[in-house]
């Protein structure tokens, strides 16, 4: 799957609309520190489904909607849209997708896939067949390298297990035995 564009409103620091265009091959987010490259990062897993708040550095889901500074109001509303292409099938087609993921403060999430209004497991679904989505190996949050520098061996053991994707083994092993 590419991500072709990124549309965001009101999503942590991104308070004006912001659209951002990811043009084939590599992609570099440069800027001084604060401006917002991770919360960048952030959107990705957070329009992928992403639900757990503390992943997000908040306390609650609704701590991604621009909290507002001394000189502007909080909004009532966090957006994002994030335009992606398929990767190839067996015919070499690609399909366009569009999915959009809003809260507003007291309402939950609601999200989008190509206009349509959709449940959260659908999202996570078409993510999943893609194998990618919140939880991917693919995405690298900031603190999560220094806890792979600082991890006992054991520990860096589950996560290159984790990124191998053969993580479930275990529980099944553990579960096959107790049989
Ligand atoms: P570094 O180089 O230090 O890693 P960064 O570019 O990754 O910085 P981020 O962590 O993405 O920076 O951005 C942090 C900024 O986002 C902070 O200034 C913080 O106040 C702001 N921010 C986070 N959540 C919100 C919110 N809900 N409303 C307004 N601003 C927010
Ligand atoms: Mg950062």
């Amino acid at each position: 799957m590419r991500i072709r564009r990124l549309k965001l409103s009101g999503f942590k620091s991104f308070v004006e609309p912001a659209e951002l265009r990811i043009e084939p091959g590599l992609t570099g987010v440069v800027g001084p520190n604060g401006c917002g490259k991770s919360n960048l990062l952030e959107a990705i897993r957070w329009v992928m489904g992403e639900a757990s708040a503390k992943s997000m550095r908040g306390g609650g889901m609704e701590d991604v909607i621009f909290a507002g500074t001394a000189t502007r109001p909080p909004r009532a509303f966090a957006e994002v849209v994030m335009t992606a292409e398929t990767a190839a099938d067996a015919q070499g087609r690609r399909e366009d997708l569009e999915v959009v993921r809003r809260i507003e403060r007291g309402a939950g999430s609601a999200y989008r896939i190509n206009g349509r209004d959709v449940r959260a497991k659908d999202v996570a679904l078409v993510f999943a067949d893609a194998a990618t989505g919140a939880h991917s190996p693919a995405l690298v949050s900031q603190g999560r390298i220094a806890a792979v520098i600082a991890a006992k061996p054991a520990e860096r053991r589950a996560m290159l297990e984790e990124a191998a994707g053969i993580a479930g083994l275990h529980v099944r092993r553990k579960d096959a035995e107790q049989k």
